[in-house]
């Protein structure tokens, strides 16, 4: 027998709607790049996304189409996920700091036919109208210097828009189509790191579901009285979905534009009196680094929440000890919407010690409701959840993607549907979740596993190390060795010996690095991910008899 509830469609234009009618009042600023700090409401981004709608239509933007944004996190993009997905399209956010060719070659894929773009990536909007279908550019700020178009690949060129003047023509008055919860939303590509980009295509159902998990208290707990500053970019997943969960709860929405340094950071936290912020480890030790500096303290700020890449235990102690900030540590990837696992620590943790309770934290969690996670052994026999034995993590779930776009990749989902993530990891006793290592970043070393996340987080455990990289490099006798570089923190002078004396101490006998090397900086993707691709490339070579660094 069925249920006798209404079919209403989970759509992105209703969560808007919603918000703007009960929380309309509430605020959404942001800090666009070389422009006052915008600062509207849920009411107004409703009212503007309208007047986008009705502009995207006058261009010619029909329902299933793509279009694609090159910015960073403001009002506007805002604004263009809720007008895109309104009417049916699909926002497509491309990274901006993408090479130019993948950019081409996933505006091509995707059939792009508009392109939103800061002034500051309008080159990087070139490369997406040399890839084939685009109809015109869209520039979000700043004014056109020069002739207002856009080169193409054929000799002729595109429209280049100004958005402001785009949308002074509008009526703000529109009423949303209804469509299937199922209809496609959003569209973004992973890194491509080791290949060509792939499409991961979320649906409103997927969004909006999504958005309801991270909203959750034991999750990001969101609420209406809170500030949340996503300093995860929005074309990294879509801001980590946290545009969506903020207006699911009429939270504060701070958007943070371009600048995402340590100083800007705590300045727009402490101007905004932000009280949730989530982002990569990298955008942390920045902050972190800059609070030592200037011991400035953040009072607003109570839960920071740390995805994308591992949470060092040093880090967790940073916030929590040093700065009284909560962190909350999560997995996910852009092919779960992400959100996967949270690190939050259980009822019965409550009395457990400091650094038993840390141990815990560092791990990347158990899954949300919504999230089903296995782990499987290289035969596909599930591993038993001790804690200790390591699969490949598999995952299912309505956010969870079912396949890439427009491309029929063999192996990613198994007969029963479920995801291979290519992460491995434990999963103990109470269901938490610890990911040792993506399975192209593990190291062999003459037979032996080694955690590249196990011995980088024990380095950085040494307060002279502000940031490490542990990466394997060819070796013909062992088959790999461990190589591990280190950024050094600011005015401490880095010792290699003291830094192996705790290496020997902690670590198994084959995980204790080759070589240690300092370096300046290490090579970072657009979304602040440690690109280990680059350095396994650079470092191809190195051998004890090469000093680098
Ligand atoms: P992306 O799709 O670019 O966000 O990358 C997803 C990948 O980042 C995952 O498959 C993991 O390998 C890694 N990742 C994300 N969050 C964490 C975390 N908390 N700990 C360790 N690795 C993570």
């Amino acid at each position: 027998m069925l249920g006798l509830m209404m079919e209403r469609p989970l759509l992105l234009s209703g969560l808007l709607e919603h918000a703007a009618s009960v929380h309309g009042d509430r605020e959404i600023v942001s800090y666009p790049a070389d422009e006052p700090v915008y600062r509207g409401d849920y009411g107004k981004t409703a009212a503007r996304s309208r007047r986008l709608a009705n502009a995207m239509r006058g261009l010619g933007v029909h329902a299933g189409d793509r279009v694609a944004t090159l910015a960073c996190s403001t009002h506007r993009h805002l604004e263009i996920f809720y007008a895109a997905a309104g009417i049916g399209a699909i926002c497509h956010t491309i990274n901006p700091r993408l090479h130019a060719e993948q950019i081409a070659f996933i505006a091509a894929q995707a059939e792009d036919v508009l392109v939103f773009a800061d002034a500051a990536f309008v080159v990087q909007a070139e490369a997406a109208v040399r890839g084939g279908q685009v109809r015109a550019v869209v520039q979000l700020d700043g004014g056109i210097a020069g002739p207002a178009v856009v080169p193409a690949a054929n000799g002729g060129s595109v429209p280049l828009l100004p958005y402001e003047a785009l949308l002074a023509g509008q009526a703000d008055v529109l009423s949303w189509p209804e469509f299937d919860e199922n209809t496609a939303a959003g569209l973004c590509y992973t890194s491509g790191t080791t290949g060509k980009p792939r499409g991961v295509l979320y649906s409103h159902r997927s969004q909006i579901l999504h958005a309801f998990a991270v909203a959750l208290p034991d999750v990001a707990g969101i609420s209406e009285a809170d500030s949340v500053l996503p300093a995860a970019p929005m074309f990294h997943v879509q801001s980590w979905g946290i545009p969506y969960a903020a207006t699911l709860a009429g939270a504060r929405l701070v958007l943070p534009g371009p600048r995402l340094h340590g100083a800007a950071l705590a300045e727009v936290i402490a101007a905004e009196g932000v009280t949730i912020a989530l982002g990569v480890p990298t955008l942390w030790v920045g902050l972190i680094r800059y609070l030592r500096s200037t011991g400035q303290r953040l009072p607003t700020l109570r839960r920071v929440i740390v995805g994308g890449a591992a949470c060092p235990p040093s880090m967790i102690t940073a916030f929590q000890q040093e700065f009284g900030i909560e962190v909350r540590h999560a997995w996910g990837m852009t092919e779960m919407s992400p959100l996967g696992t949270i690190a939050t620590p259980c009822a019965k943790h409550g009395g457990l010690p400091e650094e038993a309770r840390t141990r815990l934290q560092a791990k990347q969690g158990r899954p949300v409701f919504g999230v089903e996670i296995r782990i499987e052994d290289e035969a596909g026999r599930p591993v038993p959840h001790d804690g200790r034995s390591i699969g490949e993590v598999k995952v299912r779930g309505p956010w969870v993607c079912s396949g890439y776009y427009r491309c029929d990749e063999p192996g990613t989902h198994d007969a029963e549907g479920w995801f291979a993530t290519g992460d491995l990891g434990t999963i103990d006793e109470d269901g938490f979740v610890h990911i040792t290592d993506r399975r192209k970043d593990l190291i062999k070393f003459a037979g032996e596993w080694i955690s590249s996340i196990e011995v980088e987080s024990l380095a950085m455990e040494n307060p002279a190390v502000m940031q490490a990289a542990a990466i394997g490099i060819p070796d013909e006798k062992w088959g790999e060795k461990l190589l591990l570089l280190v950024v050094p923190s600011p005015g401490s002078t880095m010792r290699e010996d003291e830094l192996l004396a705790l290496c020997r101490a902690r670590l198994a006998k084959w995980s204790v690095p080759t070589r240690i090397i300092c370096v300046a900086s290490l090579p970072t993707s657009a979304t602040g991910k440690v690109q280990k691709n680059v350095l396994r490339a650079q470092y191809a070579r190195c051998t004890p008899a090469v000093p680098l660094g």
